[in-house]
């Protein structure tokens, strides 16, 4: 299997995949911020580059980009090893990110959050920048909305306690984790956080006023119920919604041109 990483190819490297048709660069935003008192801050970071690394191989002519970490978590603040970008210095990341691939030949560059309060922003950057870019396709991903259903389904057909899966340090995350990096994770100080339905006013909440005024753990949802064998498969059908809607978009991008 040829390199996927950008980051870990060399010049030459990436000026052959090029030559090649590996024109598509997959940009991931996750975040460095608090995942309860079980699990790594890194975790978006690591659970992006691995949702990234899987879009490559499933399209084919695709490239993976370093990460961006830190993202947009003012949300997390409340507890100790969160960093926030303020949002224009955020916003300027992506672009530049975006401006670098342009000018090296990329003619698709999918930009993508694995951190919730990422998304709402890299969805404008994405309008923005397409708008910008016209030569090239500048395609976003799926919404907090399309993962979060996603995720309740799955935790439906498991059977798992309702909330469990609430979307931060919970029953779904904290299982891919034990999937990807177990070395991570220390289940024995996993907790039960805010179990109810994480949308509406609760989310508003979440992000207006933080995540003490939901969860004192900072856990929403369950992370007990977790294990690396529902991570795989939870993070399998993330990743085919996710290319579902990758897929929908690059078709609409085509047909825009
Ligand atoms: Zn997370």
């Amino acid at each position: 299997m040829s390199k996927l990483l950008l980051e870990e190819m060399s010049w030459p490297e990436i000026r052959e995949a090029l030559n090649n048709g590996m024109k598509t660069v997959i940009i991931f935003a996750g975040s460095v911020e608090q995942h309860g008192p079980h699990m790594a801050e890194i975790t978006d970071t690591v659970l992006g580059y691995q949702s990234a690394i899987d879009l490559a191989k499933r399209l084919g002519n695709a490239l993976v980009a370093p990460v961006i970490r830190p993202g947009l978590s003012e949300h997390h603040m409340a507890l100790p090893g969160t960093i926030t970008l303020r949002p224009e210095v955020f916003i300027g990341v992506v672009e530049d990110y975006i401006a670098a691939y342009v000018r090296h030949g990329f003619e698709t560059i999918i930009v993508a959050s694995s951190h919730g309060g990422n998304f709402k922003t890299v969805a404008q950057i994405v309008e923005d920048q397409a708008k910008k870019y016209k030569d090239v396709k500048i395609i976003g991903a799926f919404s907090l909305s399309d993962m979060m259903s996603t995720i309740a389904k799955l935790e439906k057909n498991d059977s798992l306690p309702a909330g469990a899966c609430g979307g931060h340090s919970c029953a779904w995350e904290t299982s891919e984790m034990l999937f990807f990096a177990p070395h991570l994770v220390d289940m024995d100080k996993a907790e039960r956080g805010f179990l109810g339905e994480v949308a509406g006013e609760i989310l508003q909440k979440f992000f207006d006023e933080g995540v003490l005024s939901v969860a004192q753990n900072g856990i929403l949802g369950d992370a007990r119920p977790s294990n690396a064998e529902r991570g795989e498969r939870f993070f399998k059908a993330l990743q085919d919604k996710q290319e579902q809607v990758i897929r929908e978009n690059l078709d609409k991008a085509r047909k825009g041109q």
